[in-house]
C-alpha cells in the first residue's frame, strides 16, 4: 500500500513493529481499534480492508467498521507524531510527523496555483516561482476591473432584493384591492383589534410575523392581516 502523505520515514527500520499497522506496514496514521479483539490499524488501512470482508485483518475475529474507535493514549500518539519523516519533495531531514502539516505550508518545492486562479489563470508551480509568475500573469491588470465589478454587482442584488421585499410588502398592503387601513372600520368585529373578542390569536406582522401589540400595527384589514410599523418604515416610507 502506498504511504498516504508526501513524506517517508527516517530509518523506517528501526521503528518498533509495535506502531506499525499490520495491512500496510507502515507507522499508525489516524489509528483506531477496536475492544472485540484489541487490535490497531490505520484508520484509512481497516476502512479498505472491511469493505472486502468483515474480519479483523490480524486474528480474522467477525468486526465492523462501527466496532473501531480512534486510538486516544497520549502515550501511543506522541511516540507517532515524534518519529522522524523527510519530505519527498524537497528531500529536508528530520522533520517530526507531528509538524509535518506546518512544513508542508511552507515546503520550498510545494505546488501553488496563481493568486489570479479565481479568474482561470491556470498556472501552477513551485512556491518559490510564484511572485515571478504574478509579476507577468496576464490576469493581474485585469483583477482591478473584476474587483469593481463584483462590487457593483453585490450592490445591484442588494437592490434588487429590497425592491423584492418592498413587492411583497405593497402586495401585503394592498391585497387583491382590499387594501388594509391604518384606523379600525368594523371595531364591533375587528379581529386584529379585538382579536381576543373574536377568539382569534393574537395578530402577526404579515410581512416580519412579530407578534404585534396594537401600539405597534401600522396597517390592517379588519378581517384579519396586519402590518407593523417597523415593516412599514422599512418598506413604505412616507
Ligand atoms: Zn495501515
Ligand atoms: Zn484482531
Ligand atoms: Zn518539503
Ligand atoms: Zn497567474
Ligand atoms: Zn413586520
Ligand atoms: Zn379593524
Amino acid at each position: 500500500m502506498e504511504l498516504p502523505c508526501e513524506y517517508e520515514y527516517m530509518n523506517e527500520g528501526l521503528i518498533d513493529d509495535e506502531l506499525k499497522c499490520s495491512v500496510c506496514h507502515h507507522p499508525f496514521e489516524s489509528p483506531v481499534s477496536t475492544d472485540i479483539c484489541g487490535h490497531t490499524f490505520c484508520k484509512k488501512c481497516i476502512e479498505t480492508w472491511l469493505l472486502e470482508q468483515q474480519t479483523c485483518p490480524c486474528c480474522r475475529r467477525r468486526v465492523l467498521l462501527s466496532n473501531f474507535n480512534p486510538v486516544s493514549t497520549r502515550v501511543v500518539l506522541n511516540l507517532l507524531n515524534r518519529l522522524h519523516v523527510q519530505c519527498i519533495l524537497c528531500r529536508q531531514r528530520n522533520i517530526e510527523r507531528g509538524s509535518f502539516k506546518d512544513h508542508k505550508k511552507q515546503c520550498v518545492e510545494r505546488i501553488v496555483t496563481c493568486s489570479s486562479a479565481d479568474l482561470t489563470c491556470k498556472w501552477t508551480g513551485k512556491s518559490d516561482e510564484l511572485s515571478q509568475h504574478e509579476h507577468t500573469c496576464p490576469y493581474r491588470s485585469v483583477r482591478p476591473i473584476v474587483d469593481e465589478l463584483r462590487n457593483q454587482n453585490q450592490k445591484l442584488q442588494l437592490t434588487v432584493q429590497k425592491q423584492a421585499e418592498q413587492i411583497r410588502f405593497l402586495s401585503i398592503l394592498f391585497n387583491n384591492g382590499k387594501a388594509m387601513s391604518q384606523n379600525c372600520i368594523r371595531e364591533d368585529y375587528c379581529r386584529v383589534f379585538f382579536f381576543s373578542l373574536n377568539d382569534q390569536e393574537e395578530p402577526k406582522c404579515d410581512m416580519c410575523h412579530a407578534s404585534l401589540r396594537h401600539i405597534n400595527i401600522a396597517f390592517h384589514h379588519c378581517d384579519g392581516g396586519c402590518l407593523c410599523k417597523d415593516c412599514s418604515k422599512i418598506h413604505y416610507p412616507s
